[in-house]
This record gives structure tokens, sequence and C-alpha cells, in this order.
């Protein structure tokens, strides 16, 4: 699913923010990424996501060579990850289900295939009463759990979220993971940046460790 080669990442004005990084994530594997603030976990997510290009060294995504992902064939690529932010980035205006619908309307689905859909993820996340709500309607958990929903609802097979569980208290983080446990076992590749270390102590799950942009334990 993820295979880094030797990859480095220097942005045009800073230092190197990935030093010689080497992994790889099977498919149907779940990892954290650790490490202190500006240890460079964002920017692996960034590179993974195609937001950022390395510098250095071969990263393949889903077979992709992310070094001649081109800017064309970007939206394409995407449709493979699913993302999930710390801040969930749903957009106000629109219902619970519009939110989750957005990747397959971007994509192109439409008719009664999306709404079908829709029901399902939002059904796994344990929010199928919620569909007509408000995102502000919502407590964070829910919120959290409709950016789940949105980021799994088109089937990708990797699943990255950055700091998930930063806004959310020991209970909901918990159960935040359950979901990406339960995800993680139907075979999508799950990796979550975390500085939680009573979360990732307790998901037991593998673990990156990065250090001012090194990868220095993986176990
Ligand atoms: P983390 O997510 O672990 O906090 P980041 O990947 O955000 O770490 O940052 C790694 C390093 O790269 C830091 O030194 C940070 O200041 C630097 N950095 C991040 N983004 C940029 C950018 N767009 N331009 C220059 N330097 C950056
Ligand atoms: P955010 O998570 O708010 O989107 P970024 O991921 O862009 O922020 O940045 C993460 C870290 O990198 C932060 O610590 C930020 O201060 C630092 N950073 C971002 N852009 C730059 C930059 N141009 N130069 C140096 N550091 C940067």
């Amino acid at each position: 699913m993820i295979r880094f080669e030797h990859v480095s990442k220097r942005y045009a004005n800073g230092g190197d923010a990935l030093k010689d990084i080497s992994f790889t994530l099977e498919a149907g594997e779940i990892a954290f990424v650790t490490g202190h603030s500006g240890a460079g976990k964002s920017t692996l997510l960034k590179l993974i996501a195609g937001i950022e290009k390395p510098s250095r060294g071969q990263a393949l995504v889903n077979g992709q060579n992310l070094a001649r992902l081109s800017r064309r064939r970007l939206p394409y690529y995407r449709r493979g990850i699913g993302i999930i932010f710390q801040d969930h980035k749903l957009l106000p205006e629109l219902s619970v289900a519009d939110n989750v619908a957005l990747p397959l309307v971007v994509a192109g689905h439409h008719g009664p295939e999306v709404g079908r859909r829709v029901r399902a993820a939002l059904d796994k996340v344990g929010l199928l009463g919620k569909e007509r709500s408000t995102p502000q309607a919502l407590s964070g958990g829910e919120q959290q759990r409709v950016g789940i929903a949105r980021a799994l609802v088109a089937r990708p097979p990797l699943l990255l979220a950055d700091e998930p569980t930063g806004n959310l208290d020991p209970e909901l983080s918990r159960e935040v993971m359950r979901l990406f446990r339960d995800f993680n076992q139907v075979g999508v590749a799950v990796l979550i940046a975390s500085h939680d270390h009573a979360l990732i102590e307790e998901m037991d799950a593998r673990t990156l460790t990065l250090h001012a942009g090194s990868l220095v334990s993986d176990v």
C-alpha cells in the first residue's frame, strides 16, 4: 500500500523536514506515526496525500510513484485515500448527509446510489439518525465520526488521520480508535499521526517514531 525508500523532504525555505525515511505499510495494516511537534508527522502525511512532493528517494502509494504524480492525475489518486483531520473540516452549511456525500459527488456519482452509500457509511459510525442535522448541532465526537464516514464513504483502501483525537476526551478518543480498528479489520490500511501516548499504548499497534525528521523506531 505504502512503500518509502530513502525518502527525504526539504521545504523551499526550510531544513530537512524528513530525512532518509524507509518503511512499508501493507494493505490492511494499522500503524501510528508519533513524535514531538516539528518531528515531521504532518509532512509525512502530506507526502502520502499528494499535498507535498518528496525531494529525494522513492515513494510509492497505491502503485503511484509520488514524484511522478501530475496535477492532472492528483484528483484520481486522492480518491484512493480517505483523510481525517483533527478539526474534521465539515462544511457548516451542509447537512451531515451532504457532507458525507461530498467525495462521491466529486467523483461523479449521483442518484439513489449516493444516498444508499451515505446511509451505509453513517450506519457504520453509529449516526444514521443524524442525516438531516447540521454539523454544529452535533457534539465534538459526533462531528469527528461524520468526518470518518466522509473519509470512508468512497471505500478507499487507505485511511490517513492527522491527530484525529486531538480535540476529544479519552472516552471519545477510544471510540474513534475502535472505528479505525473496525475498518482496519475489513482490509483498510490505516496510518494515524498522533502524539497521544496514552492512546497509542492502549492500542498496542505498530508505531513509527519520528525525531527531527528521522525515523528513529518502528515497533
Ligand atoms: P509535525 O507534524 O511532526 O509537527 P511537520 O511535518 O509539521 O511536523 O514539520 C516538520 C518540520 O518541517 C518542522 O521543522 C516545520 O517547521 C517544517 N515545515 C513544515 N511545513 C513547512 C513548510 N511549508 N515550509 C517550511 N518548513 C516547514
Ligand atoms: P497546520 O497544521 O496548521 O496546517 P502546517 O502543517 O502547515 O500547519 O505546519 C506544521 C508546522 O510547520 C507548524 O509548526 C508550523 O509552524 C510549521 N510551518 C508551517 N509552514 C512553515 C514555514 N513556511 N516555515 C517554517 N515552518 C513552517
